[in-house]
């Protein structure tokens, strides 16, 4: 079974070009997979469907066998999800962020509290946990968009241009992160529009153009072996 099964996803916006024109995709589980695409390809738009946070048109959507639209929280319990935008609230105490959100996912308080120090220190944020998020570098703001969807240890991560505005050292970390997090066994779904990004994590590569899937392959494949 995959993590991930899309079937002719169609998704147009009030008054729009169709976002996405019939996209099937399939990714199996262990996967590092990248979505690639220049801006206004459909990539936040097929993240959007895949979370819940679009709602669907056409198509159908399954992450490990479930619909998401019909079993939103068995979906969400093997999902983590960094969207594109910072999303936090930037008044609350980091600690309390990444609390509330492993009690979203399920949790119970106590293993919430376990599993946010756990996470805290994974992505280096463990000196600052009572602390509010508003001073954060974007490097940093990043980390915890990181262990927020990473709190209830998912077994699919999402995530929608994770190193988008970055710099060079940032990146390198994040890398590092999703890669060690794929090598454990998550299954890792990524946007990106940096190509070099793309052939030097992922294993297999969608390209988006205008709504459509023009490609998916392996990085050697598509962009040659350099
Ligand atoms: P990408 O993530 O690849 O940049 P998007 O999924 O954000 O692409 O956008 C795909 C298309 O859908 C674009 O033409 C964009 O303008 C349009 N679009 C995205 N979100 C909305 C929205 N909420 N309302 C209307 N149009 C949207
Ligand atoms: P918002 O607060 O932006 O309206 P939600 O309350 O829907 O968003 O979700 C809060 C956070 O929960 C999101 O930013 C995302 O990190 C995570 N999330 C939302 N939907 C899912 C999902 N289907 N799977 C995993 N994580 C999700």
């Amino acid at each position: 079974q995959a993590a991930i099964e899309l079937q002719g996803l169609h998704k147009t916006y009030k008054g729009g070009q169709p976002a996405l024109a019939g996209v099937d995709l399939s990714v199996p589980r262990g996967a590092f997979h990248g979505l690639l695409g220049p801006n206004g390809a459909g990539k936040s738009t097929l993240i959007g469907l895949m979370t819940g946070l679009v709602r669907l048109e056409a198509g159908s959507v399954r992450l490990f066998g479930h619909d998401p639209e019909r079993d939103p929280v068995a979906a969400r319990r093997r999902v983590g999800l960094v969207p594109q935008e910072v999303n936090f609230n930037s008044f609350e105490p980091i600690n309390e962020i990444i609390e509330t959100q492993a009690m979203y996912y399920g949790l119970p308080r106590r293993r919430a509290r376990e599993r946010t120090r756990v996470v805290l220190e994974r992505v280096g944020l463990e000196e600052r946990t009572t602390r509010k998020p508003w001073g954060l570098s974007g490097g940093m703001k990043r980390r915890l968009m990181l262990a927020r969807a990473l709190v209830h240890e998912p077994e699919l991560l999402i995530l929608d241009e994770p190193t988008a505005g970055l710099d060079v050292e940032a990146r390198r970390d994040t890398w590092a992160l999703l890669q060690e997090l794929n090598t454990a066994g998550t299954t890792i779904l990524m946007s990106s529009h940096y190509l070099e990004e793309m052939r030097d994590l992922c294993q297999t590569v969608a390209v988006l153009k205008e709504g459509r899937l023009i490609a998916n392959d392996t990085p050697e494949r598509l962009f040659g072996a350099d």
